[in-house]
This record gives C-alpha cells, structure tokens and sequence, in this order.
C-alpha cells in the first residue's frame, strides 16, 4: 500500500512558515522586508499586544496589481528572482516567495495593496491560508499588510510564544534592526495606538542612531573611516574602552542585511583586542559592503546567516578597519589633555607637591635591574629645564588616593589612572621589544625540569619561539618534558614552573593563538597587569609627567591592555549640576 503523499498546499505552507515565521519579530522583519524591496520610503509597524493579536505593517512603495497580489501568496511566488543564475548574486531582502504564503497559512491575514497609477487597489482576506475574500479596496498607493491572531490554527506553535512584553521587545529589536539598515527610509512604530518610534528619513546613519538611541551614545562612538577596497567597512563603533556586557548593542550588516556572524564577531573582537574588557561586547554599528556574488545568503531560512565566499579576507577587513579606526581616534583624545588657556597653577609649584613617599624605584618596571630597563629612569632632581621650554601639553594639579592623577583642561577635571596608564605604556613598550629583538630575559639559578599533559605539551612545542621572543627559554627534555631555562627579566615570580603553567592555561584557553604576535600580547597583557605600578605605588610629580607623557604617545591610549579605561574626564557642566549651580 502506497504510504507517500504530496502535503496539501496549506499543510505545506505551514510547514514552512514553520521556517519563517517563529515570532510576531520574524512577520515583522519578512514584512519591513518586503516593503524596502518595493521602493518604500515610509513604513509604518503597528502592534497590539505584541504582536500576538495584531501586526499591521504599512508601505508607500510600489504596490502590486491584483494578479500579482494573488499570485504573491502563493508558495514560490516571487518577483525578485526568476533564474538559478540570480541565486549567486541577491541583491533583493527577499527572493524565496515563501513569507507572504507562510504568514498567511497560520494567521487571520489581510493584504490591501495599490499600485500608484492605479485607480483602485486590491484586498484580501486569507484565514488560516484559505482566501476568503477578495475585492476593491487600498485607499492610499502602497501596501498593507495586517496579521491578527497569530498562530491561532497552530496550538502546538502558539504555546511557544511568550509574554506579551518579551514578543514586544523582540519586535524592537527587529525594528531597530531594519531603521538603523535604512536611515533613508522613515519609519513609525505603534505598540497599543501609541507611538513608541518616530524616524524620520535622515541622509545619515549617524542621526539615524541619534534618533534611535539617546544622544549621547554618539559621543561614545567613532565613524570608521572609508577606504577603497573589493570589501568595504563603514558605519560607527565604540572608542576604546566603550563596551557593553550583552551583544544588545552590537549590530552587523552585510550588505545592509542584519546578520549573525560567529567569524565577523570574532573579527571585532580581535580588531578591539586591547581595547575591550574580559566578558564585555563591543559597541558596533558595522556595515559590510560586497559584491552579492561573494556572499550567500541562501542558508538560513530567515536568512540571519550568510556564508562568504572568503572568509579570510572578509575578517581582515573587518579587523584592520576596528583597528584603523580605533587609532585614528588618538588626536582627538590627546587635546582632551590640553591644559585650559589660562593655567590655575604653575608647574613649578606643583613639582614641588608631591613630596610623597619612597622613590619610585625603575621606571616605568618596578622590579627590573638597570640593564633591562625600558626607559631609562628619571632623574631624582626636579625636572631638567629643557623640558620646561617644552612645556607639556597638560596641567597636574595633584594626585589623589596614590592612583588617579588629576588634571585640568577646558573641560574641567581630567583624571588618569596611574595604574592602568602605566599597564599600557609597559604594554605597548613589551610588544614593541617583541617585534624587534625579543623580550630580555633573565637565566633562572635552578633551571626547572617540567612535565606537561600531552595537549599542554603539544601547545608549547608549537608556540616555542613565541615563548623565548616574549623571554621565556624553554627547551624539549624528552616525551612531554621541558627544561625551563629562563623569564622574562621584568617578571618577579616566586614559583617559575607555577607561573609557566598559568601562562598555558591562559593562552590556550583565550585560543586566540591565532598568530605569534597575537599569543605574544596576550602574553603581555597577563603578566604586565600583576607587574606594572601597583595601584598606591607613590610617584614623585617627574615620574607623573613622564607617565603621562609616554601614555600619550602610546597607540591605543584610552584604555589598559585589558580595556579598562586610562582617562576619564568631569565636566564643568557636571560639577556644577553636582553643587547645585545649575539643574
Ligand atoms: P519574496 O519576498 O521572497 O519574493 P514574499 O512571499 O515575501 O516573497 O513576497 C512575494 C512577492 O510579493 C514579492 O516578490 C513581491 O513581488 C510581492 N510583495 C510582497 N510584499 C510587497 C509589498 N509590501 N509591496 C509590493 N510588493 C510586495
Ligand atoms: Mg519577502
């Protein structure tokens, strides 16, 4: 007996909507889709409950003329693709002619729809996929689509749905998504007849995200600069040290498709680097532009995914423009120290404050012997008058608790922290010896003889050179045995094969070890953090301008190797809020 048979239509729509269709946020975003495939300019989103009892998107695009309206709601209905050819290269949101069709088959579905030139539009009733009526109707040119009780055919799919609120703020996320893809486009949310969102089309992606998000978060962001190349970088992302702790805020468009991309955020990741906190995500508004032939995006129903043809060459260029941008970003950051017009104190009155405690021991390493010394350490007289006439470009006024030192500028109150500054001077310092000649290092007394798990052995075999370029001597001594022969100099451990094993755990488990260079700043950034000024270590006001100066002249500034901010700065604005002189 034959047991095989074709799905009725309904079925097989629903099935598929099944694919598509998970939340009122995926009608949302098929719908908004729709609507920018078809030219529009004005999209309105309403919402009733969340979604759960009405969604009704409204465009002043195209429009459709009544057989083209029917035939959309059948399954394989499109007008965007036509040959296998166009598959290799979309350049359309849509092109599987399944969402209208799918929608409709688990919903209470209405699509009013009027071409511009036409006298009269086109309605549709459709319940639960069956047409149930069709007539005159669309008052204004455009489209609009509404979808009441969704799922109300499918219990097994309505349970799935959430709370109202959580539905709610899935459909925002999907809102905001789409806005901030098509700032030339406006766009009206509507929850429960009020208006959440009002966007009007803007010429940039920059009042784009001012009229999402509140307007500061403008100050926080850098424009990544454009450059010419087959695979272009552009929109706004955090400065240096500007994180979140979910991805909430970590937008990513190819193509001005919104996607989800474990190589692209690994590339931002790797791109921020230094400049990003342990467990924090960056802020990214990044857009990623290439040929559609180079990117498939056939492979995810919803198409959250897409495939690229070179991966490779897409994640250098994601990485390099992060990090182009977030170095370009060093002059703007420097004038922030300049001092006000008119100085407060003089520098020689202050050279004179901080008679603090002990002498600082080496700069900038406490624990290093003169021979291996990074910068030669300061003189203990005052400062030499040469460095007078070259007046720095800031102004101390003092140092408080023994770590932040604070300064003034036009602005108010500048407050560096002695501690994180010194982190990255060391830091950038270390990488650079890196580089060029390797880290020096110190022979140990007692050259220590370990054995290794086969994995951590492996590892070590393979990143050996990297180890003695960062000043770690490390030789074979039999099967998944070492001879540790030195450290580096800057380094006080008491317990060298204890300090090495937490050097394995913690590069093989961050994997980044990618490349040498990569496993080598890790490196640095683990060690020099326990190894740098300890936060109440006192300095004398010549070791505190050098530091400054040494940390304005590092690449990357804003932040300590592990993204903790160097700098913050206090505004005249908000000191006078604080005493009341202003509201
Ligand atoms: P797809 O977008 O993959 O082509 P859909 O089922 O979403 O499939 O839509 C089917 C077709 O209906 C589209 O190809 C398009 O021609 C037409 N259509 C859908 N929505 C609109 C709209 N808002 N305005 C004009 N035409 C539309
Ligand atoms: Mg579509």
């Amino acid at each position: 007996m034959s047991r095989v048979k074709l799905l009725p239509e309904i079925l097989a729509s629903q099935v598929a909507a099944g694919e598509v269709v998970e939340r009122p946020a995926s009608v949302v975003k098929e719908l908004i889709e729709n609507s920018i495939d078809a030219g529009a300019k004005q999209i309105e989103v309403r919402l009733q409950r969340g979604g759960l009892s009405l969604i009704r998107v409204i465009d002043d695009g195209l429009g459709m003329e009544r057989d083209d309206a029917l035939l959309a709601l059948e399954r394989h209905a499109t007008s965007k693709i036509s040959r296998a050819e166009d598959l290799a290269a979309i350049r359309t949101f849509g092109f599987r002619g399944e969402a209208l069709p799918s929608i409709a088959s688990v919903s209470r579905f209405r699509l009013t729809t009027r071409e511009h030139a036409a006298i009269a539009g086109t309605d549709i009733v459709v319940n639960g996929g069956r047409i149930d009526a069709v007539r005159d109707g669309g008052e204004a040119p455009g489209t609009q689509v509404e979808v009441r009780s969704l799922f109300f055919n499918v219990p097994a799919r309505r349970k799935f749905l959430r709370a109202e609120a959580t539905e709610a703020r899935h459909v925002e996320q999907q809102f905001f998504l789409q806005a901030l893809a098509h700032p030339e486009t406006g766009f009206v949310l509507v929850r429960d007849d009020k208006v959440v969102r009002q966007l009007p089309p803007t010429a940039s992606l920059r009042e784009r995200i001012r009229d999402l998000f509140d307007a500061s978060l403008l100050a926080d962001l850098l424009e990544v600069p454009a450059r010419e190349s087959a695979i272009q970088v552009s929109g706004w992302i955090g400065r240096a040290g500007v994180s979140r702790s979910t991805r909430a805020q970590q937008f990513l468009f190819v193509n001005g498709r919104a996607i989800d991309n474990a190589l692209v955020t690994a590339a931002l990741r790797e791109g921020y680097h230094t400049a990003l906190m342990r467990g924090q995500y960056p802020v990214t508004f990044l857009f990623i532009a290439l040929d559609p032939r180079e990117v498939d995006v056939n492979v995810h129903p919803a198409k959250r995914e897409v495939r690229f043809r070179d991966p490779q060459k897409v994640r250098e260029a994601v990485v390099s423009a992060v990090e182009r941008t977030l170095r370009g970003a060093r002059d703007h950051w420097q004038e922030q120290f300049e001092p006000p017009a008119l100085p407060q104190r003089s520098p020689a009155l202050l050279s004179s404050l901080p008679e603090l405690a002990p002498p600082f021991p080496a700069f900038p390493a406490p624990a290093m012997t003169p021979s291996a010394a990074i910068v030669p350490p300061p003189s203990d007289t005052d400062m030499p008058s040469p460095t007078r006439k070259n007046a720095p470009a800031f102004q101390i006024i003092g140092v408080l608790s023994k770590l932040y030192v604070l300064m003034e500028n036009a602005e108010g109150l500048v407050l560096v922290d002695q501690h994180a500054a010194h982190e990255r001077i060391l830091f950038e310092e270390l990488r650079r010896r890196m580089e060029e000649q390797g880290v020096p290092s110190q022979r140990l007394l007692l050259p220590q003889i370990l054995s290794l798990p086969a994995r951590d052995a492996e590892w070590v075999e393979r990143n050996a050179a990297t180890l003695r370029k960062m000043g770690i001597g490390i030789e074979g001594f039999g099967a998944n045995t070492f001879r540790l022969e030195s450290l580096p100099a800057f380094l006080r451990v008491p317990e060298a094969s204890i300090f090495l094993r937490d050097v394995i755990d913690e590069l093989r488990s961050t994997a980044r070890s990618s490349s040498p260079l990569r496993l080598g700043e890790d490196m640095i950034a683990k060690t020099v953090c326990r190894h740098a000024v300890k936060a109440n270590d006192p300095l004398r006001y010549p070791e505190i301008e050098k530091l400054i100066a040494d940390l304005l002249a590092c690449d990357l500034p804003y932040c300590c190797p592990h993204g903790r901010p160097t700098m913050i700065q206090i505004s005249h604005l908000e000191l006078e809020k604080k005493f009341g002189r202003k509201v």
